[in-house]
């Protein structure tokens, strides 16, 4: 699906590296009296040029792996462009309820949401404004972008209804 012959793909679930990191997680979930859920087996990791893919994975239809990939893919290219700066920025000045993270994840959720869009059947488009506004500045981003909340919802609105408006369903 990534016609990108550097591009590694793994499973998680055979990753040293990724039984460790959900080791640190559940640390981290537990330092937060499991207030966070980061999920962290089920959900799809890239790390430089490698994609891991979570326990889910094999459940997915066709077109939510095509999403993903593109959301994945997106990551390896703000690697590949930014490299120890988008590290920096995507790991530190964490949980600060606003830090770079969001707006690495917001590029790569619109590529995944392009693909997404694929889907012949309708959508409540104000429903997937809240969804994304959420998910984005809830704990699975450790608030990346919570305190531009409602700064943020503008953006993901004129994202969702200039891209997804011929799908547009009840609203
Ligand atoms: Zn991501």
């Amino acid at each position: 699906m990534i016609d990108d012959p550097t591009v590694i793909i793994k499973f998680k679930r055979i990753s040293k590296l990724m039984h460790i990191l959900n080791w640190f997680c559940s640390v981290l979930e537990f330092i937060c009296f499991n207030k966070i859920d980061l999920n962290f087996m089920n959900r799809e990791t890239t790390v430089g040029e490698t994609i891991y893919l979570g326990l889910r994975w094999q459940k997915y239809s066709t077109l939510n792996r095509k999403a993903i990939l593109a959301h994945e893919y997106e990551h390896i290219l703000q690697w590949r462009k930014w490299n120890i700066l988008y590290i920096m920025s995507y790991y530190l000045f964490l949980p600060l309820g606003l830090s770079f993270r969001g707006y690495w994840e917001w590029q790569a959720f619109k590529a995944q949401l392009l693909i997404q869009k694929e889907k012949t059947y309708k959508v409540n488009l104000d429903i997937m404004v809240n969804y994304y506004t959420n998910v984005l500045t809830g704990s699975k981003y450790f608030f990346a972008l919570w305190i531009i909340k409602p700064l943020f919802k503008k953006v993901v609105k004129k994202f969702i209804y200039k891209n997804f408006k011929e799908l547009k369903y009840g609203n």
